[in-house]
């Protein structure tokens, strides 16, 4: 049988295949296991764990974060953020039962190596930022923190995303950087190379919660989706949305362009859950094999 996306399998509302419960719950680990992506959950990946019965959504924390929960045929599933600092090994959700029980669920992380990426950056100030850089750069990060941490709550989450740009990969998610030899922070998010100008759309239903120009991501756009999962586009050349916007899938948020430090124009697209920054690819439907 072809292997599904797990993620797409339990989450998405017009799923044609009907399967009992039990078949569903049997296939389910064997169909994860053959996934690179998506399964088994890995640093800067997602968990998909299916919660008990009587388990109270609200009450749901990893890393003292709410998480989102979804129900798919009358049974609760918490996808949890993995960012790419999480240490392989036996991790917890905390949660407490209707009737105020509490509870630890348990779902293994494994290991995932990344690879190395060495980019040349013309501009000097954009790898080692003058004094006068520092306070604009801290004070952008804040901002920025507070975005990606925002929680609304919302009853229906769309996980499975359309692709904000058409365009090929340029950089992947998760790869260890260094810019001019120096080592700076994994690579956040996922770099889609395409002209300026091309216009970027909304992947899922969301809110606007913040718009700026940035020392390091340019023009940026940040959307909540509700429940924790937050998106993240920056170098935009135009920005046609602001904070309060309410944005459905597909909607024009901007255009593609080459703001703050970049070498060429391209979309940065960054994606967060329970303020873990994760691989977009996995919110995207599994691309076809090339033909051959
Ligand atoms: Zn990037």
């Amino acid at each position: 049988m072809k292997p599904l996306h797990c993620l797409t399998l339990y989450l998405r509302p017009h799923f044609t295949f009907h399967f009992s419960l039990f078949t569903l719950l049997l296939l389910l680990p064997a169909w994860c296991a053959a996934l690179p992506l998506d399964s088994p959950p890995v640093p800067g990946g997602i968990a998909v764990v299916k919660l008990p019965e009587d388990v109270a959504p609200a009450t749901l924390r990893y890393r003292d974060r709410k998480v989102l929960v979804t129900q798919q045929d009358g049974e609760q599933i918490a996808v949890v953020g993995l960012s790419l600092g999480t240490k392989p090994g036996r991790h917890y959700i905390k949660a407490q039962t209707t009737q105020g029980k509490s509870l630890s669920i348990a779902f293994t992380v494994e290991d995932k190596a990344y690879e190395e990426q060495h980019i040349t950056i013309e501009d000097k100030r954009k790898v080692n930022p003058e004094k006068r850089d520092m306070e604009r750069i801290n004070r952008e990060k804040q901002q920025i923190t507070a975005a990606l941490q925002q929680w609304s709550t919302q009853q229906e989450v769309v996980i499975d995303f359309v692709k904000p740009v058409e365009g090929p990969t340029s950089s992947p998610f998760g790869l260890k950087r260094f810019f001019n030899e120096q080592p700076r922070n994994p690579h956040s998010g996922l770099d889609i190379a395409a002209p300026e100008g091309t216009p970027i759309r909304a992947p899922a239903p969301g809110t606007v919660i913040q718009t700026g120009d940035y020392f390091f991501n340019g023009n940026t756009v940040l959307i909540d989706h509700g429940q924790g999962l937050v998106t993240m586009y920056c170098h935009m050349n135009v920005i046609d949305v602001e904070p309060g916007t309410k944005v459905a899938t597909g909607d024009v948020i901007g255009k593609v362009g080459m703001t703050g430090r970049v070498t060429g124009p391209h979309l940065h697209w960054g994606v967060s859950l329970n303020d873990a920054r994760v691989d977009p690819v996995l919110f995207l439907p599994a691309e076809k094999p090339a033909a051959e």
